[in-house]
């Protein structure tokens, strides 16, 4: 699948996205590297810490259904169609970066800039599941 065919998959999940507070939508859509994808919203609660991102609602509904391995995660928000680019938040990249420096961050608009990068390079210097090593 291509990086606009996946970005306007991210650009409809955003339609469901349930956002009472921010008002601010946000959709993904995760390719794993078997060719299956699963899309996601932002989905606020009234307890702020309950709220989930569209990125982690996609890997969490991936990784409950057996998947391991993520090829690309496109992201849309309602900055998209301002031909804005959105980005994953902090707690996001920490979260894609489990499952792999070299995944795809494939963000922008499908009728403007699309944009592309590795989620490695959206957080160097990342803690991961080496640093327990240090521990022994
Ligand atoms: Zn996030």
């Amino acid at each position: 699948m291509d990086n606009k065919s996946l970005l306007k998959l991210a650009e409809n999940a955003r339609k469901n996205s349930y956002v009472p507070y921010s008002k601010f939508r946000v959709g993904a859509a995760l390719l794993t590297k078997n060719g299956k994808v699963y899309t996601g919203c932002n989905i606020e609660c009234a307890s702020f810490g309950g709220t989930n991102c569209a990125e982690r609602t996609a890997i969490y509904k991936a990784i409950s259904e057996g998947e391991k391995e993520i090829e690309a995660i496109a992201i849309a928000s309602d900055n998209s169609e301002k031909d804005e680019s959105t980005y994953p938040c902090g707690i996001c990249r920490q979260v894609i970066i489990e499952f792999g420096p070299d995944i795809r961050i494939i963000t922008g608009y499908t009728q403007g800039k699309i944009i592309e990068c590795k989620i490695s390079d959206l957080i160097p210097n990342y803690f991961s599941g080496s640093d327990f090593k240090e521990i022994e």
